[in-house]
């Protein structure tokens, strides 16, 4: 979702900012998303964006530890349903995925292999990435944006942050890359699926979803000082202690449960084609930030 309050002038769609900043503090590379009159709702242009800022980080020997944050008061607010830079329709290669392309494709193939693509297959690259990766969370953490940070090692999160997916508004079970189960118990997955309702930082922290909650003035510097002394450990430990807890986390179910759910997902896209405008029912950033309590 994007910032529904923000006016959309006609030269809206002119985005002339990149939107993913790359900087580099010692050993530690710093992504930002950068699209913040969107609440940096992510399309397609911003997903190749981070892919490159990641592999670009991984392939820098100087690089240890990672850190991934949005530009302004939000982290996420999820993907772009509705901004003027929105790009479903547009084309775009493969990197995740051997999926063929998506954009000349009818009814639910086309949906179907482009979030295997963009959102499943990047989320599950990223995961991969062999350094760590600390999510740097302010304000909206929402929908898409929940998996952004799900992907990453470790979530610091300031005290205003919250983490919320009220995609059940729109009749789907939950966003593409379905880990709640997994970073959440069962029963509080389904409250926070069923009510779509925020959950506070400090909640997030209880339930052991996230790592540390820190005063917002804070969050950037504890954060760096948190990645220098990640960066500071031997980088191949550092990549098999990674794979350890990912390999454990997918033997738990993870990845099966993931696999299942997607089709899942995707029967609900296609329902809501069969049944409404479209497959997110018709839903724009207005009517789901209404959704949002
Ligand atoms: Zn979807």
């Amino acid at each position: 979702m994007s910032d529904p309050s923000t006016p959309e002038s006609p030269g809206a769609a002119e985005e002339t900012e990149p939107s993913v900043l790359t900087e580099t503090r010692g050993p530690v590379a710093i992504v930002t998303m950068n699209r913040p009159r969107y609440r940096n709702a992510q399309n397609a242009e911003m997903t190749w964006a981070l892919d490159r800022a990641f592999q670009a980080a991984i392939d820098d020997d100087a690089i240890g530890c990672i850190v991934l944050r949005g530009a302004g008061p939000h982290f996420s607010a999820g993907h772009d349903i509705g901004t003027p830079g929105r790009d479903i329709h547009k084309p775009f290669g493969r990197i995740a995925t051997n999926w063929y392309p998506h954009a000349d494709k009818p009814g639910a193939e086309g949906v179907f292999v482009r979030e295997q693509e963009l959102y499943l297959g990047m989320c599950r690259r990223w995961r991969e990435i062999p350094k760590p990766v600390i999510a740097q969370v302010q304000g909206a953490c929402v929908a898409g944006g929940l998996m952004l940070a799900w992907v990453c090692d470790l979530i610091v999160a300031s005290d205003d942050a919250f983490f919320a997916d009220p995609v059940l508004a729109m009749g789907i079970p939950g966003v593409e890359y379905f880990a709640h189960p997994f970073v959440m118990a069962p029963r509080l997955a389904k409250e926070f699926l069923y009510l779509g309702e925020r959950m506070s930082a400090e909640r997030a922290l209880a339930i052991g979803m996230i790592n540390r909650v820190v005063p917002r003035d804070s969050l950037g510097d504890e954060v760096l000082a948190m990645a220098e002394r990640v960066a500071a450990r031997p980088r191949f430990g550092l990549a098999l202690a990674k794979k350890a807890i990912n390999q454990a986390e997918d033997r738990m179910g993870l990845r099966d449960s993931i696999d299942a759910t997607y089709g899942l997902h995707h029967l609900a896209h296609a329902h809501n084609s069969l049944t409404s405008e479209d497959h997110l029912q018709g839903q724009d950033p207005k009517s789901m930030a209404k959704a949002l309590k």
